[in-house]
This record gives C-alpha cells, structure tokens and sequence, in this order.
C-alpha cells in the first residue's frame, strides 16, 4: 500500500500520464481524475485508479475528495492551446479558471496542503530578454496563458490565507515520449511541430508547413525550448517535496532554443526519412523566440533534464508513433472505468 495518495488531474494527458508513471514508479498511489474528452484511458497506468470527471462538476469532485484522503493534487488538466484560446478566450479564460477554483476550494474544505500546477511560458508573453527566468515580467501573451496566471494569483491567495503551498511549473515546449514507448503525444487534433513533422515522415500527412519564415531569427523560423515530458515529469516528484515548507514557481526548458528549420532537419536525421516543406504565413500569437532559463530549479532542487538534445526528443517521440502509428485506441474511451 502506497503511504500516501495523489490526486492528478488531467493525468490521461500527455504530460500527466507521464508524471503519473514517474510519481507510481516513485511509490505514490494515484488518483488520476480526467474526463477524457482529451486523455486516452489507454494512457492512464494500470496502478492508478481512474475516475472519469469533469472539473466543472463541483459535487461529483466534492464526492471524489470525501472518498480518498489525499495528500497532494497535482492539476494537469486544461484546455491548453494558445491559437484555440485566442478564437474562443472566454471558454479559456471561463473552464480553466473555475475548474482550477474548484480544486482548490475542494483542498481547503478538505485540509489539503500540497497543490502542483501545470503552468506555461505563454505567461511572457513576448519576452524582452532571452533566456527567460522567473523574474521576467508577466504579460500574458494570450487569454490561455491569462487563464493560467489568474490560477498562480489565486493559488497564492490560496498560501497566504489558507496555507496551501503550491508549485507553478511554466513548461516550454512539452515534447517526445516515454522512452520504453508505452506513453506518447495524441492530441485530436493535433496542432504541436514535432508529432506533425513525424506524421509527414510517416507519409501520414503530405508535408509540415512552416508558419513563419520571416521572424527576426537566424534562418527566419520560430525558436523554440524542447523540454523532455519525462523531464518534466521528473520536475514535479521534485517539487513535491519543497511543497512541504513553501510555495515555489520555475520555469522548466532545456535552456536551448531550436528553431522550426532545425527540428524538421532532426526529424530527417532520426527518421531516415525525406519530410516535405511548405513555407506558410506566421500564426497568429506565435512569439520569435522563447527559451527558458531552468537555473532556479537546478540550482535548488538539483533537476537536470536527462534527455537535453533534440535528437533524443525526436527520436522517443518516433519510437512512440512507430509504435502507434494512429496514437491511443480510444476504443476504449467508451468504458468508465469507475463513476464519480
Ligand atoms: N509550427 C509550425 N508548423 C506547424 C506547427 C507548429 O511551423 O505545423 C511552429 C509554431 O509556429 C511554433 C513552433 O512550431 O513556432 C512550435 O509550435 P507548437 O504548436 O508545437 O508549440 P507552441 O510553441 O505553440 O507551444
């Protein structure tokens, strides 16, 4: 029996199914609470239990939080593109923000004291000074990333009147995949660079189209921080244990930034195969550049992203797609494994 349990929210995710299998591999029990409308059961470990929920439904979590003791939640679950933010900013700004609320009522009804966030670099904005620290200045560069600072506010209004310590993890650019190639990105549909540009080597989709090639970057294209998900999963074990005697935030990024150009010519070199280009139009709300500084948590908590170099992203990223060529079998999305 594991001594203590955790609530994941989002954990049929791509980054939270992968903390998942970090935090079980770590003796942690797991609660993971998805709704499935974006996880895959078929992400969620065999050992954490699954109760499929939406966030917006207060008593249905409030049942949840009545029947586990739990000692942390860890919340992953989002709406989390920026382009589809800037289309519909209320539903961002409306389900992210309340859902959060939600949670952490729920933690002060309840005594809980540890709260991790899924937060992002989208908090900068479009930064004045590269790399990017924990002091840069927050502008939100579009109502997702808006939606996630007023979560930071509120979880520190959450500390100061209630005592909840809470973790805001900013990630760059979540990408490649378990490296055993149990656990990948799938998102329906899928708007990230990396799982698009392995498609067209897969000959699952006709060529990858650049948006943008005249930014004020060396080759013209938009830079980038690929941060490792099992990195990331990683961080969040770490700050757990911070969360104990105070609140924290980091910036979690590789600290290197790789343009569009580069990461097509990775995906050439890891795949073998030849990818087809199209040059497009910038997308809307797409900064030049963004790249972390992560010296906070490495100097602090001693994290060091053990798969730093885009060759290794890729190619656990083109481990998975080979594996799963049309990602997760929702088949299995129709069974609720348990009611709330
Ligand atoms: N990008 C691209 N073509 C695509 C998808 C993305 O050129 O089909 C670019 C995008 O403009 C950005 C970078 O790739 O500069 C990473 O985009 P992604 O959507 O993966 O992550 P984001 O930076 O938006 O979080």
């Amino acid at each position: 029996m594991a001594s203590e349990t955790l609530l994941v929210t989002g954990g049929a995710g791509f980054v939270g199914s992968h903390a998942v299998h970090e935090l079980i591999d770590r003796g942690f029990g797991i609660v993971v609470a998805d709704n499935l409308n974006q996880g895959h059961l078929a992400a969620v470990h065999p050992k954490a239990e699954l109760v499929q929920i939406d966030l917006a439904d207060r008593a249905a979590l409030k049942r949840l939080f009545g029947r586990h003791r739990f000692t942390g939640v860890l919340h992953f679950a989002a709406n989390s593109l920026v382009g589809e933010s800037m289309a519909q900013p209320f539903l961002y700004l409306r389900d992210n923000v309340v859902n959060a609320m939600n949670l952490v009522e729920l933690c002060i009804e309840h005594g809980v004291k540890r709260f991790v966030l899924s937060s992002t670099a989208n908090l900068f904005g479009n930064p004045k000074q590269i790399p990017i620290d924990e002091d840069a200045a927050i502008e939100p560069g579009s109502p997702y990333g808006e939606s996630k600072y007023a979560i930071e506010r509120m979880l520190a209004w959450a500390d100061q009147l209630h005592g909840i310590k809470s973790a805001c993890l900013r990630y760059f650019n979540a990408a490649g995949a378990h490296p055993d190639g149990s656990l990948g990105e799938d998102h329906q549909p899928e708007t990230h660079l990396i799982p698009l540009v392995l498609d067209a080597a897969a000959g699952r989709r006709s060529h990858i189209e650049i948006y943008g090639t005249d930014y004020p970057t060396p080759d013209g294209t938009c830079i980038r921080d690929y941060v490792h998900v099992c990195d990331l999963a990683v961080a969040h074990a770490l700050v757990l244990d911070v969360l104990t005697e105070r609140s924290c935030r980091y910036n979690l990024g590789n600290g290197k930034g790789y343009s569009v150009r580069e990461v097509i010519a990775a995906a050439r070199r890891v795949t073998g195969c030849d990818i087809s280009v199209r040059e497009g139009g910038r997308r809307p709300g797409d900064p030049p550049v963004l790249v972390a500084s992560s010296d906070r948590i490495r100097a602090e908590l001693g994290w060091t992203p053990k798969f730093s170099d885009l060759d290794s992203i890729v190619a656990h990223a083109w481990g998975w797609r080979r594996q799963n060529p049309a990602g997760y079998d929702d088949r299995s999305n129709e069974k609720r494994r348990r009611a709330p």
